[in-house]
Order: structure tokens, then C-alpha cells, then sequence
């Protein structure tokens, strides 16, 4: 059975890279049938909080990126935070002690930090010394600062067998006897991690390349307990537009974030399932064509950049695909805050209109603008080249006293006036509506005229007209 897991240290912000982690196992469970883990790795009692964890629970509800296992909806605590299984690692913590592969240290700071300046001093990568490694645990645990170490064995092989990177090798000689207890009785990452993912019976480790470095302890750790080793893919980061990793610079960097500015989940989840992962030049996929086509050798090996043009041009995608209702709903709040208080169905209409011209939902705001007020921005360029000709004038009256007469005031009735005037003044029809556009929206596009006009309504219509 294919397990795979997110777990996520809740200390801010569930972030765009966090986010793809747990797309990209929620992704791999879906497609192989397997089940998806949430687990809160909460140990850092410092800089965990609670309102971090109901961002990530929020962050992956807006994704629709739902768990088989995992703290319930609510989020009431379970056995799926680290800090409520605490006595069951230093159960583990005690095995190790008790089978010789872990002992306990009373190094004090000073004493670690001196080793570190002497090996400095030799041009040595900073390790510790193993002094306690002869300490009797009676001794050392009267000592109410003492951490457990794990004891590396002899001649370690530092190898990890990555999914994505074949098998990465590093120097065994940079590892050292690395703490596996902290002197509070918490667990440290690698150790909690470890335990877990046996526990919870994870089959395949995906995480971010920033833990390919924790990797090979983590595997000491499984051999130590002669537990199964899980598949790892590690992938890599995701890169802000100059290459540098993605931060706070390049702008927005934490989901939330993104659907406050009005993206729509599925063009965020279409993004970053294509971030780091393709499947031939395809850029557009449904939610079940990425579960049906994604897979782990799918996955890029080099960073993937953020790109915020593909992300505006896929949430256009999805805006034209999504019910108008649905759009409608979204944006009609913000013309309200916008421009107050307007007849629903008159917002729904004026929304209808520039469904097609929306990168993100609050860009209807500044689109829409001439619906509302008539103190709409106005294109000068615009009106040098369409409204400041010869003809103009005469065309704009003469549309002013025909459609005075229009009723009802319908794009029906509204489109053979323009037509007719087109005809007897021997003009093409673009001649009669690029002015009427520029004079009744002030820019030089907009949607379709008639619509336009009649959305618009007669009496804002011939009061433009005339102006
Ligand atoms: N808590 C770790 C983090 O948020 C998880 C690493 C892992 O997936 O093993 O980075």
C-alpha cells in the first residue's frame, strides 16, 4: 500500500512550497490508490502556534487537498501531532540507550562550543567528540541538561537512494554523533520523523531537496531499529524569477495570500502541479487528469521558477471555464464595496460582460469602472485618435437621437441603429462604434457595443453621448 505524508512544522504561513510538498503526495497517493498523511511536527514548542497550523489546514482545504489520516476538520488534537507523542519516542530513545546505540551526553554549551573552535582551528568539519560516549546513563542522568546522542557505528556508508537523483553520496565523514533527544525530553526532527514515518507506515518519503541532508541520518536511524527504509524523492526547490529561492522579495509567497487576491483554487493547484512536474508541453490540467497522468519519475531535478505571468494566464483559463455564476459571486462584493449598493441583477450583467477579460476576480473593479460612476478614467490616446475627427460629432449626435427613441432599450434594437447610420453616412460599422466606445467608456476597448450600451442603460448612454 502506497502511505505518503505532509508534514508540515506549523510555524507560519503555509507557503508555496509547502503547498506543492503536500500536492505532490496528496498527487502520487490519488494516482497509485495509496493514502495521504497529514502529520503537525509541532516539536518546536518556540516557534510553533496554533494559528500556523489552521493556516495549513486552511491552505489545504482552499487547494482541496484532503487527508485520509491527519487531524480532524475541526482540528482537535490527535495522534497526529508530534507533541502528543511524546512518551512514544522516548520509548524509542530509551530502546536505543538500552541496546548500546545511543548514549547520554552532558556536554554544556561552553564545552561544545570549544570543540568546535578546536576543530576549526584544525581545518575540521565541527563535530563532536564522543567524550560521553563513556558516561555511564546513572551518571549522565543526574545531569538535568543531558541530551541522548545516537553513536554512529563504524565505517558508515552515507548513501541515500533517491527516486528523482539515483543514489547521492555524501562525505560519512561530515556525520558525528547527532542528538537524538534534546535535553527537555523533546525529540529532534530526524528522530521524531523517523519514528513516525515507521509508525504511520510510510511507503514513500516526498519532501523538499532542503532535507536531502538530514536524509542519511535519518537512514542510520532506520538501521539502528532495523525498520524498513522508505522510498525517498526529494524535490527540488522552487526559484523567485532571478533564480534566487523563492522568498518575501518576489512578492506574495504564501497560499492564503493567493486567494485573497482573488485566484481561483484550481488554477493555484493546475500551478503548482506544473511547477517542478510536466507531462509533455501540456500546461492545462483538470484535477482528474493530474492524478491520472502524475507520477514521481514525472518530476523535474532542477528548481522550478516562479512565474507569475503562467499563473495570471492560467487563472484567466480557469475564470472562462468556471460557472458565470460562480464569478458572479466572487466579484459581485467588491463592486458593492467598490461602488455601493447596486441591484443584483444589474451587477450580474455588467459581471457577465468582462467575465472574458479577467486575470484575477478583483481586476473587475477598475474594468467595470464606467458602469458606476462617471468619473471613469479616460483614455487620451483614445480619444485624440477616435474622438477628435471631423466626423465624430455628427456621428455621436446623430446615434444620441436615435437611440432616444429606442424601446425597449435592448442590444435587438439597439444594434440596427447603429447599422442603419453606418449605411447612410457610407461608413464601415467599426467607424460609427469606435467613437460611440470611447465616449461612452473612455477607453478603446471594452466589450462588445451593444452589449455595452445596453447594460449601460439610455439614460447614462445619451447623457455621454451629448457630453
Ligand atoms: N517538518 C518538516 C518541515 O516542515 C518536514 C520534513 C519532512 O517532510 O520530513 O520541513
Amino acid at each position: 500500500m502506497i502511505r505518503v505524508r505532509f508534514a508540515p512544522s506549523p510555524t507560519g504561513a503555509l507557503h508555496l512550497g509547502g503547498a506543492r510538498t503536500a500536492l505532490f503526495n496528496w498527487l502520487y497517493a490519488r494516482s497509485q490508490g495509496g493514502q495521504f498523511l497529514l502529520r503537525i511536527e509541532d516539536t518546536d514548542q518556540t516557534r510553533s502556534t496554533n494559528a500556523a497550523v489552521n493556516a495549513i489546514f486552511s491552505g489545504m482545504k482552499w487547494l482541496g487537498l484532503d487527508w485520509d489520516e491527519g487531524p480532524d476538520a475541526e482540528g482537535t488534537h490527535g495522534p497526529y501531532y508530534q507533541t502528543k507523542r511524546l512518551e512514544l519516542y522516548k520509548k524509542y530513545v530509551q530502546q536505543l540507550v538500552d541496546e548500546g546505540k545511543a548514549y547520554y551526553c552532558i556536554c554544556s554549551s561552553e564545552d561544545l562550543a570549544k570543540m568546535r573552535s578546536d576543530a576549526a582551528k584544525k581545518k575540521l568539519p565541527p563535530k563532536y567528540n564522543n567524550t560521553c560516549r563513556k558516561l555511564s546513563p546513572e551518571e549522565a542522568k543526574k545531569n538535568k541538561d543531558a541530551v541522548v546522542r545516537f553513536k554512529l557505528p563504524e565505517g558508515v556508508k552515507a548513501i541515500v537512494r533517491d527516486v528523482l537523483r539515483g543514489n547521492v553520496e555524501f562525505e560519512a565523514d561530515l556525520l558525528d554523533d547527532f542528538v537524538i533527544q534534546k535535553s527537555d525530553g523533546f525529540p529532534t526532527y530526524n528522530f521524531a520523523c523517523v519514528v513516525d514515518d515507521y509508525l504511520m507506515e510510510i511507503s514513500h518519503v516526498i519532501r523538499g531537496d532542503d532535507h536531502l541532508s538530514n536524509t542519511p541520518r535519518q537512514i542510520l536511524l532506520y538501521q539502528a531499529f532495523g525498520w524498513k527504509i522508505p522510498k525517498f524523492a526529494h524535490i527540488p526547490m522552487i526559484l523567485g524569477e532571478d533564480g534566487s529561492r523563492l522568498s518575501k522579495r518576489h512578492g506574495a509567497t504564501s497560499v492564503i495570500e493567493y486567494e485573497k487576491k482573488g485566484y481561483l483554487p484550481e488554477a493555484m493547484f493546475n500551478y503548482l502541479a506544473r511547477l517542478g512536474w510536466g507531462y509533455k508541453d501540456q500546461e492545462l490540467f483538470s484535477r482528474d487528469e493530474l492524478v491520472k497522468k502524475f507520477t514521481i519519475k514525472g518530476v523535474s531535478k532542477n528548481p522550478a521558477k516562479f512565474d507569475v505571468d503562467k499563473l495570471n494566464w492560467l487563472n484567466g483559463q480557469y475564470i472562462r471555464k468556471a460557472l458565470p455564476e460562480r464569478i458572479i459571486d466572487l466579484c459581485q462584493p467588491l463592486l458593492q464595496d467598490a461602488y455601493g449598493d447596486h441591484d443584483f441583477d444589474h451587477l450580474s450583467k455588467v459581471i457577465r460582460l468582462f467575465i472574458d477579460r479577467l486575470v484575477i476576480i478583483p481586476d473587475i473593479v477598475a474594468l467595470s469602472k464606467y458602469f458606476f460612476t462617471d468619473d471613469y478614467d479616460i483614455d487620451q490616446t483614445a480619444v485624440e485618435k477616435h474622438l477628435k475627427t471631423e466626423i465624430a460629432p455628427k456621428i455621436l449626435s446623430e446615434l444620441k437621437r436615435r437611440l432616444e427613441k429606442v424601446e425597449p432599450f435592448t442590444k435587438e434594437n439597439i444594434e440596427p441603429v447603429f447599422k442603419a447610420l453606418a449605411s447612410e453616412l457610407g461608413l464601415k460599422l467599426g467607424q460609427i462604434i469606435h467613437p460611440c466606445r470611447v465616449a461612452l467608456t473612455g477607453t478603446a476597448a471594452s466589450p462588445p457595443m451593444y452589449d455595452v450600451v445596453e447594460v449601460l442603460g439610455k439614460e447614462k448612454v445619451l447623457k455621454r453621448l451629448a457630453a
